[in-house]
This record gives structure tokens, sequence and C-alpha cells, in this order.
């Protein structure tokens, strides 16, 4: 395994949920952290917590000149980004027959443009130093067709299918794509702030922790320079899917 120390790492999604735990974890890692969602409070929370190898970026992914800005701050502030962390990402289920098409814009437009213009942004930075990570969170719903979830799994298909095509275009020039696709956490995605609550879904085994998904990101950012994790699917023990 490598040392991930002194990488910086950029992960979008930073303000709660999985992209959190994953700053915390990396921040143990001895990494340098680029924090970038919507919510402005919440990132400079977690920035102080983490200290000052992090920095707070507010960010929405959906507008390419914040995704440009987001990238030139933190090579200016860092002076380098190793990996990106494409986390960001919405949730809708549901009947297409009752849902609302302006929500599925605007979810397609978080979940697979905004890793399509992070990945855009970072790439002439990884390609210049001939080495990187492209590191992003899929679902479950990208391996398999879930019903109750068409968009959503529809958005994570389209991501697989972005990872596994950009990581044959950008491999000989030293740079790693991979796909981590969780099943249910149990985070904010689902509405569970209480950490009783939390806990409860774990005891059932029902659902992962968030912080269990960061230690699958530190797994396959550690890795030795020749190995890729191409997909990791990481599943609660009782999530019959
Ligand atoms: P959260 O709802 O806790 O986190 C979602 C994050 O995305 C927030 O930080 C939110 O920040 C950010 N975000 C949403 N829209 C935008 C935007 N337009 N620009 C920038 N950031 C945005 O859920 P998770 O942590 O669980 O979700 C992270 C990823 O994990 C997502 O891609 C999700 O699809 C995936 N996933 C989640 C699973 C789960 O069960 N929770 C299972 C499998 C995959 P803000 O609102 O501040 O912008």
């Amino acid at each position: 395994m490598q040392s991930l120390s002194g990488k910086v790492v950029i992960i979008t999604g930073a303000s709660s949920g999985i992209g959190a735990a994953t700053a915390r974890r990396l921040a143990a890692e001895g990494c340098k952290l680029v924090l970038a969602a919507r919510s402005a409070e919440k990132l400079a929370a977690l920035a102080a917590e983490i200290g000052p190898d992090a920095l707070a970026v507010p960010t929405d992914v959906t507008v390419a000149a914040e995704v440009a800005r987001l990238v030139a701050q933190s090579v200016a502030h860092f002076g380098r980004v190793d990996v990106l962390f494409a986390n960001a990402g919405i949730y809708i289920p549901g009947q297409v027959s009752e849902g609302d098409p302006d929500a599925w814009a605007q979810l397609v437009d978080v979940n697979v443009n905004g890793v399509f213009r992070c990945a855009h942004a970072v790439l002439p930075h990884l390609l210049a130093q001939h080495s990187g990570d492209i590191l992003v969170t899929s679902s479950i719903s990208g391996h398999i067709d879930i019903h109750w979830e068409p968009i959503y799994s529809a958005s994570k298909h389209a991501v697989q299918t972005f990872v596994h095509t950009l990581r044959r275009q950008v491999a000989e020039a030293g740079i790693r794509v991979g796909s981590l696709a969780p099943g249910r956490v149990a985070n904010e995605l689902w509405g569970f702030h209480e950490q009783s609550a939390i806990d409860a879904q774990i005891a059932a085994h029902a659902s992962l922790r968030s912080e269990d998904v960061a230690e699958a990101v530190v797994f396959m950012l550690a890795q030795p320079s020749h190995v890729t994790i191409r997909d990791l699917v990481m599943l609660p023990q009782n999530q019959d899917l």
C-alpha cells in the first residue's frame, strides 16, 4: 500500500454524509483536502474542524465556471491536485408516471454532468503530472437496474460507463479511474441525522455507515500504483439486492 500523506484531494459533496466522513478519514491519513459542495457554512465548519490542511470552496457542480474555480483554487492554495473524489449526488426515487422531469434534469446535472465537469476540469493537471486518481461515488443502482428509482439508477449506470471508458483513455498516462458503489448508507440522503437512528440501522445490518465507505476510499487510493480497483461494490450485510 502507498502512503496518502500529502496528497491533495478534491472532494465534492463534502458537506455531509460520505463526503464529510471521507474528508475526516483522509485528513487522518495526512491528505490535504479541498472541500466542495453548495452549503458554505457546513463546509467552513468542517474545514475548521480539520484545520489548516483543509480548504473550503463552495461549489455547485452544475455550474462549469464554479467547477473551474474549484480546481484553480485547489492548485493556487496547495500547488497541485492528486485526487478527485467526485462524490456529490442527489437521490430521487418513484414512479416515472408521477415524477417531475425538471427535478430529474437537476439529478442528471449533478449525478452525471457534475462528474463529467469535475473530471474534465482536473484532467489537465493530472495529465501534466502523469499521475493521479479520479474516484467516483456510484451506487449498487449503477450495477443493477433498480425499478423503484429508475432515473437515479440510469444516472449511476451512466457514471459506470464513464468510469470504465475514461479509465481506458488515461490509464497509460498514469491516471487511475475507479468507481465505488455502495448499497444503502444510513446518512442525510435517507434523512438519518440522529446517531441513535444510524446505530439502529447498523445493528440490523440494514445499512452501511458513511465511515465504512470512507474506509473503502482509503483502500482504493492506497493501492500501489500498478493496481487499479476499477469497481468496488459494498453492501450492508442484509441488503437483498
Ligand atoms: P448526502 O445527501 O449526505 O450528500 C450529498 C452531497 O452532495 C452533499 O454534500 C450535497 O451538498 C452535495 N450536492 C448535492 N447537490 C450538489 C451540487 N449541485 N453541487 C455540489 N454538491 C452537491 O448523501 P451521501 O453522502 O450518501 O451521497 C454521496 C454520494 O453517495 C452520492 O453520489 C449518492 O448518490 C451516493 N450514494 C449514496 C448512498 C446512500 O444510501 N446514502 C448509496 C449509494 C450511493 P450541498 O447540498 O451542500 O450542495
